[in-house]
């Protein structure tokens, strides 16, 4: 055998072994990542959501969880639904709150899969929850004249944008094993909340970046804050915030 055409032969078959090969796992990349985007999308949209109804219901006025789903179902876009296992129908709800007087949980549960067809039945379970506060502030304009501030219990600051992220509290779900090398925004560790007399055995646990502890239960009044819309004039003491004060 001619030992130059035998060469030759065999870089072709292995280019053509391995550029499918090649093209498959960059395909499964590029899937993934557009997968986990959508994820992302459908949490922000989860929380707009959930801050929209904290407004709505703030007069009592109460909203059926049907019509809370199909709202959100359909704010999904085309592009995102095809990572969800069964579309729209795929997409469960029922974990989400509304009994609260005081407060909203919206869950959402689905199956996302990377583009259909391509990878098999390969799944990852989607699982997110937000809580928010009904709105419980005064109505902007109430006092046209004077300009109104947020304030917190807490906190020596205050803010002049009302979604500022330093008034903005996000409750996580952490594992009991996780929470000990677990650290606060300011650096502080998670002692147990004496309010549900948490404790580290069993089920999930709930923490905050601002929080010194950690909660079992997601509606503790430790987890709660509380942000009231006061006048300028009447913020006494309290700093601009750093972010959003000016
Ligand atoms: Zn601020
Ligand atoms: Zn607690």
């Amino acid at each position: 055998m001619n030992p130059k055409a035998y060469k030759k032969g065999s870089l072709t078959v292995e280019t053509a072994m391995i550029l499918p090969v090649f093209m498959t796992a960059l395909l499964a990349l590029v899937s993934i990542l557009l997968m986990y985007l959508a994820g992302q999308r459908m949490q922000m949209q989860l929380i707009n959501t959930a801050e929209d109804l904290a407004v709505k219901c703030s007069d009592g006025h109460n909203e059926a969880l049907s019509a809370i789903r199909d709202d959100f179902v359909d704010s999904i876009p085309e592009e995102d639904l095809r990572f969800i296992q069964n579309g729209k129908d795929g997409i469960d709800m029922s974990g989400s709150d509304l009994d609260d007087p005081e407060y909203i949980v919206l869950s959402v549960r689905c199956d996302l899969v990377p583009l259909t067809g391509s990878f098999g039945v390969l799944s990852v379970p989607y699982s997110r929850k937000c809580l928010t506060h009904i709105w419980c502030g005064y109505e902007r304009g109430y006092y046209p004249d004077d300009e109104y501030v947020y304030i917190t219990n807490d906190s020596e600051v205050y803010h002049r944008d009302r979604e500022c992220s330093h008034i903005l509290l996000s409750v996580k779900e952490v594992s009991p094993n996780q929470v000990g090398s677990l650290r606060n925004m300011n650096g502080g560790r998670y002692r147990a909340c004496e309010i549900c007399h948490a404790r580290l055995t069993g089920g999930r646990i709930y923490i905050t970046d601002d929080g010194d502890r950690y909660h079992n239960s997601i509606t503790c009044s430790g987890l709660k804050r509380t942000v009231y819309a006061v006048r300028l004039s009447e913020v006494g003491d309290k700093r601009p915030c750093s972010r959003c004060g000016r």
